[in-house]
């Protein structure tokens, strides 16, 4: 044969071969979607979650209901093996109704007469602040805290009116920009002044933190979250706004005089309690001491149900087990499914997997992550290099059909991030649509009715489909 011949013929040869094997994927990616679509239990899984457990908060009766359900879920799924991973979380609790009110003097102008005709330029206002108090913040004690209040931009009007802050409630009115169209990238942007603000005021001797609700929901529901006090500095109640509430209080603020905020929250950080890790396994065939780990956090926020953050992603976690199983597939490397204990006010879970699975020496192929809400599957965030993410850009053709159209060169979220440093896993995440999530997170409407099935059963179809290719292909070099 000509070598010309021979090498036309060898690379018909290749291209036959991967698509054939191409048509096997396709195949079985197939059949795992169906069985999740049409047998999926993973709406099933967070009904159960979410309106028989409920609220879940490290620490709380919630998350040792959750931890019972979490078991059962995963034995339910088949797994071969469950187990709990202790490891001690921070245990924060609200301690009752938190409540808010401001006073001021406003321009009369609009309200001149009064019944005896009498004019006024200045009339006194109350009303309400619908708020709720910060995660891991410090409670205002019974009688409340009563101040004036100085409204902020940002940390360099911050900086420029320092002066102005002894004795006083800081309110942080931060918007979220709507430039970002990722509303990650807002969030992260914003978030800043919840998680640091408190400290940086009270450094300047204020009393106690407002700070606008993260998001840009319509509504007026506040939404709660982790602070990080700076132990150096005094500990100050801070608290949430909802956004309508922070709009009203900052044009009073604008146009009023002596507007003083009241405040009352019952928080408390107790000790530091005992909680676990929930993990399922099955074995793997050729390498079984060579994981790959999916998980969301189990523990979630006291308001809610914690139905988008992350009881999707905790079920979705549990449906990728349940759906290479049910279709009678045998994983060559260990599939662990994790339900981390502690994502939301301190990160311990994610912290004590990594550091178990370096003391046992594991070796981790791919860490993924959901907690970016059940919506629409979108895309996944990989810490891979250039040539990998090369390597891998074919299977976007298996994934395109159930949503998944782009890999992105990123990381994962904070449960499996110390995976990578550590062990050298590569770290991902589910990127689904992300216009919604920030209507709901850490708030009241964070509930199951604002879960739609469809969009979550279809982020497990892609979580099962990568899982699937990377347990076969790996990511290369
Ligand atoms: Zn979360």
């Amino acid at each position: 044969m000509h070598p010309k011949l021979l090498t036309f013929s060898l690379l018909f040869f290749f291209l036959a071969r991967a698509s054939a094997q191409t048509a096997v994927d396709s195949a079985l990616i197939r059949r795992l979607a169906d069985t999740i679509l049409t047998d999926g239990k993973a709406y099933g899984n967070l009904k159960v979650l979410t309106k028989t457990v409920g609220a879940r908060l490290s620490g709380s009766a919630g998350f040792y209901k959750a931890e019972t359900w979490g078991q059962a879920a995963l034995k339910d799924a088949q797994a071969e093996k469950v187990w709990m991973q202790e490891c001690m979380v921070p245990h924060w609790v609200r301690g009752g109704k938190d409540s808010a009110s401001f006073t001021g003097l406003a321009d009369g102008k609009t309200v001149v007469k009064g019944d005896t005709g009498a004019t006024f330029t200045k009339v006194m206002f109350m009303d309400r602040l619908d708020i709720l108090a910060l995660g891991n913040s410090v409670g205002t004690g019974p009688a409340g805290v009563r101040a004036p209040v100085v409204l902020i931009h940002d940390f360099d009007e911050l900086e420029r009116r320092k002066n102005e802050i002894k004795g006083k409630i800081v309110f942080y009115n931060y918007k979220f920009n709507p430039l970002f169209i990722e509303t990650f990238k807002a969030y992260s942007d914003a978030v800043r002044y919840r998680a640091l603000g408190p400290s940086r005021a009270a450094k300047y001797g204020a009393v106690a933190v407002l700070v606008r609700t993260m998001g840009e929901s319509v509504d007026n529901n506040p939404h709660t979250g982790a602070l990080m006090y700076n132990d150096s500095l005094p500990k100050i109640p801070a608290a949430a706004v909802g956004l309508r509430d922070a709009d009203w209080l900052a044009a009073m603020l604008e146009d009023s005089d002596m507007v003083k905020v009241y405040l009352r929250t019952n928080a408390q950080m107790l000790p530091d309690t005992v909680a676990h890790n929930i993990i399922g396994e099955l074995k793997g065939s050729e390498f079984p001491d060579q994981y790959i780990t999916v998980g969301g956090h189990l523990d979630s926020w006291d308001p809610a149900e914690g139905a988008q953050d992350d009881g999707a992603g905790c079920v979705q976690s549990i449906e990728v087990l349940r759906a290479l199983k049910a279709i009678g597939y045998k994983p060559k490397h260990t599939i662990r499914v994790v339900l981390f204990a502690n994502e939301e006010n301190g990160g311990r879970g994610g912290k004590k997997y990594a550091e178990a699975a370096k003391e046992a020496k594991e070796t981790h192929l791919l860490a993924l992550e959901s907690d970016a809400g059940g919506f629409t599957p979108r895309a996944f965030s990989l810490a891979l290099s250039d040539a990998q993410l090369a390597n891998i850009k074919p299977w976007l053709q298996l994934l395109q059909p159930y949503g998944v159209y782009e890999f992105q060169k990123g990381g994962g979220g904070s449960d499996v991030s110390p995976l990578g440093p550590q062990l050298g896993a590569v770290v991902g995440e589910l990127l689904p649509d992300s216009q919604r999530y920030f209507d709901l997170h850490h708030s009241r409407a964070d509930v199951l009715e604002n879960v739609n099935k469809r969009e979550l059963e279809l982020g497990a179809v892609n979580m099962a489909a990568l899982i699937y290719l990377v347990d076969n292909y790996g990511f290369g070099k």
